[in-house]
């Protein structure tokens, strides 16, 4: 491996490796996840957030994608469980998530009504920890009543443009960081505000920012990949702070990686993917 600096970490990793798995450990002890993402035509945002799942330990892994994108997921992530939706073109059915540790939703899934209500549907049934990108995001800032439904430490990890839709918009970084807060305290939930230094705010207002990660990063599918990592570490951390800050510091530090083998302007999302284990190697 190439030097790159694990010096910048703001949480314990030994913890976060002792506590791995045990040496009797199966699929279960690993954890379940399902992924709602991916409509018609951008079937790649599911795969890239089924990777990020995948390639950070999940024991069990779902993905609720429509009938037609069932090959896809199968020859790309073979993997991974189908659970089918019944319509062929909107994700918009209900499943029993019950015995699910995790629940992703939201990456490329749109805003159509059916999509809307399954989001209700889950806010209002769903147990286990939820984490919620891009569209999913999209339709709580255009149905803000749907905020109250948030469940307590709900993750939701909007880029800038997603957060200014669900927070306001705010005149600096100052303003923009208070916003945070004031959001999470509100509704108890864990936001990720990412960018070139991604902050992590509790439920509790306590921020933290991430030092990895570079421009490279710059690319569709790259935020894909993040909650895929949430939802793969989080069965075996449980913490949902820890998780989340865990998750965004090893999805910068493959970054990293990635761009002292690639460079930054030629390596992808997916090949990120491919340095989450030399990243998580790299944590000693
Ligand atoms: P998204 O816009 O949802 O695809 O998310 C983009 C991901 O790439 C986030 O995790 C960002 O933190 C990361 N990213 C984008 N631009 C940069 C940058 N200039 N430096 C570091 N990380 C970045
Ligand atoms: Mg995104």
């Amino acid at each position: 491996l190439r030097q790159v600096d694990t010096d910048k970490s703001y949480f314990e990793a030994r913890d976060y490796r002792e506590k791995a798995v045990t040496p009797f450990g199966h699929k279960g002890t690993r954890g379940r996840a399902t992924v709602i993402a991916g409509g018609f035509g951008k079937m790649g945002a599911a795969l890239l957030v089924l990777k990020g799942a995948l390639h950070s330990g999940i024991g069990l892994l779902t993905a609720q994608v429509c009938p037609p994108s069932v090959n896809v997921v199968q020859t790309a992530v073979p993997e991974a469980l189908i659970l089918q939706d019944e319509n062929d073109y909107v994700l918009g059915t209900l499943h029993d998530y019950s015995n699910q540790d995790v629940l992703v939703m939201g990456p490329a899934i749109g805003n159509a009504n059916k999509t809307c209500i399954l989001l209700r549907e889950v806010l209002s049934s769903y147990n286990g920890q939820l984490v919620l990108d891009a569209d999913a995001i999209n339709i709580l800032a255009e149905n803000r009543e749907m905020l109250e439904m948030l469940p307590k430490n709900t993750i939701l990890t909007p880029h800038p443009g997603e957060f200014s839709r669900l927070v306001g918009k705010a005149e600096n970084d100052f303003e923009r960081i208070e916003l945070l807060q004031s959001f999470c305290k509100k509704y108890q939930v864990i936001t990720v505000l990412k960018g070139k230094y991604t902050a992590v705010c509790s439920a509790k207002g306590e921020i933290s920012f991430n030092s990895t990660g570079n421009s490279g990063m710059a690319k569709g599918g790259s935020g894909d990949l993040l909650c895929g990592i949430i939802a793969g570490i989080y069965p075996r951390k449980k913490n949902t702070f820890e998780t989340v800050k865990l998750a965004v510091f090893l999805h910068g530090l493959a970054g990293d990686l990635a761009k002292s083998y690639l460079g930054e302007n030629f390596m992808t999302p997916s090949n990120i993917a491919d340095y989450l284990s030399f990243a998580e190697m790299n944590l000693d």
